[in-house]
C-alpha cells in the first residue's frame, strides 16, 4: 500500500463534536436533497441519513428562507450541520447565527473585504470552520484565461487564492475540496493540493452519475486517493437517494480498512457447485450487518467444497451443504444447521460476536 502522508499530517479542524484531519479517520458526509426552508422534510431526510451512518450533513442555502431555517433544523438533528453558500455573505452570517457547525463558502466570491471580514469574524466567534470548495466547473475567469481550461494547477491556484484571503485574516480552521467530474483531473488536483497545503481535504468526484455508474466512478477516483493517504472526509455524489451515498461511502472506507467499527460481508461469486440460494442470503445478511458497529467479518458461501477454507479470515460464516448449512468460525466448521433456519442461526451468532465486542 502507498505510504500514507497527507491524511495524518493535516491540521486538525473541529466540526461540531468531530475532528477532521490530524488522524487516519475519514468522515462520511452527505447532502440533503430537500428544500432547506422545508424544515420538516429536511429534518426527516437528515434523520434517515444519520441512521444510515452519515457523520456530517450539508444543506444548500440558496436564499434567506433557507438560512433562517438553520436554527430550527440544528435543534432537531444529532450530527454536525454544514451550510452551503454561494456568493451571498448575509446568508452565511444568518446560518452561523443559527448554529451551523461549518459553512462552505469561497471567500473570494463574496465581494468586498468587509463582507469577508464579517463572515470570518462570525465564524471565529463561534469556533466553526470554513470549507473552500474548488470546482473544476466553476473556476475563476482569470484562471481559465491563464490556463486555457480547468487544470489541476489552476484548481490548486484557486484554492491557494481563497486560503490566502482567510489566512490574511488569521483564520486557519479551513477544509478544502477540489472537485471535478473527470476522475483523472480530480485525482491530480487532490494530489497536488495535498502537497501544497496541510489543511484537511474533503474528497468528492462531482456529478459522478446515477447509483450504479456514479458508485463505480466515485470508488475509482476516491479509492485512488484513499490509497495514497489523501482525504479526511468524503462525499459520494450520486443522482440517487442520499442514503445510498452513505452506504457507498461506508463500503468504500471498509475496503481500505478505514471504517473502524463496521461489519464486513465476504460472499462467494457462486459457481456450479452452489447448494443454497446464495444471492438472496448474501443480500439479507448484508442488510442485517449494515447497522452493526463492530469489526466482524461474516462469510456466506455457496458450498462447503472450498467454502470455509476460502473464507478463513471470516469470524463467522455459513456454507451451503445439501439441504443444510455448515456454520463455521475462522475456517473451522462448528456445527450443522438446517437450511430453513441457517440464516437465523447466523444472525444470532453475529449478534453474540457484536455483544462481545461492545462489552470489551
Ligand atoms: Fe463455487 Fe462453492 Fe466457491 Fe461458492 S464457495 S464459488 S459455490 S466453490
Amino acid at each position: 500500500m502507498a505510504e500514507r502522508v497527507h491524511r495524518k499530517n493535516t491540521r486538525p479542524v473541529k466540526v461540531g463534536n468531530l475532528t477532521i484531519g490530524g488522524n487516519d479517520e475519514v468522515i462520511i458526509q452527505s447532502m440533503a436533497t430537500t428544500k432547506t426552508h422545508d424544515i420538516e422534510a429536511t429534518v426527516a431526510e437528515i434523520s434517515r441519513l444519520e441512521e444510515a451512518g452519515c457523520q456530517i450533513v450539508r444543506v444548500a442555502c440558496p436564499d434567506m428562507r433557507a438560512a433562517e431555517a438553520i436554527s430550527e433544523i440544528k435543534k432537531r438533528i444529532n450530527i454536525p450541520l454544514v451550510v452551503d453558500i454561494h456568493f451571498n455573505y448575509k446568508f452565511a452570517l444568518k446560518a452561523i447565527e443559527g448554529g451551523a457547525d461549518k459553512i462552505r463558502i469561497n471567500p473570494g466570491n463574496i465581494g468586498k473585504r468587509e463582507n469577508v471580514e464579517a463572515v470570518v469574524q462570525a465564524a471565529k466567534a463561534k469556533g466553526i470552520p470554513i470549507r473552500i470548495g474548488v470546482n473544476a466547473g466553476s473556476l475563476e475567469r482569470h484562471l481559465l484565461e491563464k490556463y486555457g481550461y480547468p487544470t489541476a494547477d489552476a484548481m490548486v491556484e484557486s484554492a491557494l487564492h481563497h486560503i490566502k484571503i482567510l489566512e490574511d485574516l488569521d483564520f486557519h480552521d479551513i477544509i478544502v475540496s477540489m472537485k471535478a467530474s473527470d476522475v483523472h483531473l480530480a485525482v491530480e488536483a487532490y494530489d497536488k493540493a495535498s502537497k501544497a497545503f496541510d489543511y484537511p481535504l474533503h474528497l468528492g468526484i462531482t456529478e459522478s452519475g446515477t447509483l450504479f455508474a456514479g458508485t463505480v466512478k466515485s470508488a475509482a477516483g476516491i479509492g485512488v486517493l484513499l490509497n495514497m493517504g489523501i482525504g479526511n472526509t468524503l462525499r459520494i455524489s450520486l443522482s440517487a437517494d442520499p442514503v445510498e451515498e452513505v452506504k457507498v461511502a461506508r463500503e468504500l472506507l471498509k475496503s481500505f480498512g478505514l471504517a473502524a467499527n463496521a461489519a464486513t460481508l465476504i460472499s462467494c461469486p457462486t459457481c456450479g457447485r452452489i447448494e443454497i440460494d446464495l444471492i438472496s442470503i448474501a443480500n439479507e445478511v448484508e442488510d442485517y450487518i449494515a447497522t452493526i458497529k463492530a469489526p466482524i467479518k461474516v462469510a456466506v458461501l455457496g458450498c462447503a467444497v472450498n467454502g470455509p477454507g476460502e473464507a478463513r479470515e471470516a469470524d463467522i460464516g455459513i456454507a451451503g451443504a445439501r439441504g443444510e448449512g455448515l456454520l463455521f468460525m475462522k475456517g473451522e466448521i462448528v456445527r450443522k444447521v438446517p437450511e430453513e433456519t441457517m440464516v437465523e442461526e447466523l444472525k444470532k451468532e453475529i449478534d453474540k460476536l457484536a455483544e462481545e465486542h461492545y462489552a470489551k
